[in-house]
């Protein structure tokens, strides 16, 4: 008997080893037809941003048949849906944004969207062009694979559905700083908070996660120059803010260039709008500038926004015109400025373990910076805690990820391979941490 018995003991430790991998896989594969229905009735029924109205009912009822414990209405449509396990232990917080974009939709897909918004005065069509609607899918299959392990977990979870991560639209306030101001963490102060998001730039299958600054900060601001108006052909009789905010762009090109430590990471100054003018024959009286600041280093960003207020000042001063400065401090303003989406690197690395382990070493990768910019880092910032953001890869596999129409495009397309991949990703993760204690 002892033979057998050993063999029998070896097997069942065999198969608990294995099962802590396979398990977020195989939760995953029995969710999956669930996942995919939820993903296309929401891609069908996209909302824009704080209007995420049918979407937010929809994510509490199935929360609340969960067993989760629901509040609504923070920052407008915003969910959340906490859950406290059968052990004491660490606290997580996962999230999931849920506003489409007044993109029309231009793949053919049986559950292609039709739907049409009102953005800023315009009927427009209306899109999940960013895969928003897979985020929502693939957490709540998440959080209804942890609430059928309620006992066996340790700690507490909290699910936050946040709308308008796009931004409000002009005039209102929303997304993640409203979520803090709202007290999304008044009663649950998560030890981490954990986001993922579907890309075009990936291949299905493939996740990446990066140490440190991985998303840029996003700054924009606003330089009005003030000169004095003239006849074109007497420009010496005026002050010309044409010739002013020129060497204003030109001069704040040396920011980058110049000034900030290009080994450490890159930065981005942009002039977006350029309005001044309006005959040929009049020196203006003055010209606007609009644009953005971008940055992976939040010294790196504050440097060059002090550098841009500096710089338009003093060359303003030089050509004898004054300028009106519109330069957000870090923070000051968080529904105009992001921080940079910054990955803890302890937690990070615990990340990538759960990525590894539920997709395989040879699927991970750190992936490239990405210049766009997230309200994500708000959430974790405002408590403060920890956070780490991965890609999931949404273009098929054979096709060119590099070249395959991005998100926002109307041509966006999510292989639904990517529901598997980023619903075992975000489990595993959710399962490393609420089930090893969280250290
Ligand atoms: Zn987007
Ligand atoms: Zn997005």
């Amino acid at each position: 008997m002892r033979p057998v018995t050993l063999a029998a003991v070896l097997l069942v430790a065999l198969c608990s080893a294995a099962s802590a991998e396979e398990s977020a896989q195989q939760s995953t594969a029995a969710l999956l037809p669930q996942i995919t229905a939820w993903r296309r009735d929401l891609h069908q029924h996209p909302e824009l941003s704080n209007r995420e109205v049918r979407t937010s009912k929809f994510v509490a009822s199935e929360l609340k048949k969960l067993g989760y414990e629901v509040r609504t209405g923070i920052a407008k449509t915003g969910v959340i849906g906490t859950m406290k396990f059968g052990k004491p232990g660490p606290k997580l917080a996962i999230r999931a944004d849920m506003d489409a974009l007044p993109v029309t939709e231009e793949v053919d897909l049986p559950f292609r969207s039709t739907a049409k918004g009102e953005y800023i005065g315009k009927t427009v069509g209306v899109m999940h062009a960013c895969g928003h609607d897979a985020h929502v899918a693939m957490t709540l299959g998440v959080a209804e694979a942890l609430a059928k392990r309620k006992n066996e977990l340790a700690g507490e979870v909290m699910f936050i559905f946040q709308p308008a991560e796009e931004g409000a639209p002009p005039g209102e306030e929303g997304g993640a700083p409203l979520m803090v101001s709202d007290g999304v963490f008044r009663d649950f102060r998560p030890d981490a908070v954990i986001g993922m998001h579907v890309v075009s730039f990936l291949n299905v299958g493939d996740v990446s996660v990066r140490e440190g600054g991985a998303m840029a900060s996003s700054d924009t601001f606003h330089i009005v120059v003030h000169g004095r108006q003239s006849h074109g052909a007497t420009p010496w009789k005026g002050i010309d803010p044409i010739v002013t905010a020129s060497d204003i762009v030109m001069s704040a090109q040396t920011i980058v260039s110049r000034e900030l430590d290009l080994n450490a990471n890159p930065a981005v100054v942009t002039f977006g709008v350029f309005n001044g003018g309006e005959r040929f024959n009049i020196v203006p009286d003055k010209v606007e500038l609009y644009g953005t600041v971008r940055a992976f280093d939040e010294g790196m960003r504050q440097q060059a926004l002090t550098s841009l207020g500096r710089i338009a000042q003093n060359v303003a001063e030089a050509h004898g015109a004054t300028v009106d400065l519109d330069i957000p401090k870090p923070g000051a303003d968080p529904f105009h400025s992001n921080p940079v989406n910054f990955n803890d690197p302890a937690l990070t690395k615990r990340v990538r373990a759960s990525l590894v382990a539920a997709n395989g070493a040879d699927r991970v990768s750190d992936g490239d910076r990405w210049m766009a910019s997230e309200d994500f880092p708000q959430l974790g910032n405002s408590v403060p805690a920890p956070s780490a953001y991965f890609l999931v890869g949404a273009t098929p596999k054979g096709q060119d990820a590099k070249t395959a129409p991005s998100n926002h495009s109307p041509k966006f397309f999510l292989d639904e391979g990517a529901l598997a991949v980023g619903t075992q990703s975000m489990l595993k993760i959710a399962l490393d941490f609420l089930g090893s204690g969280g250290r």
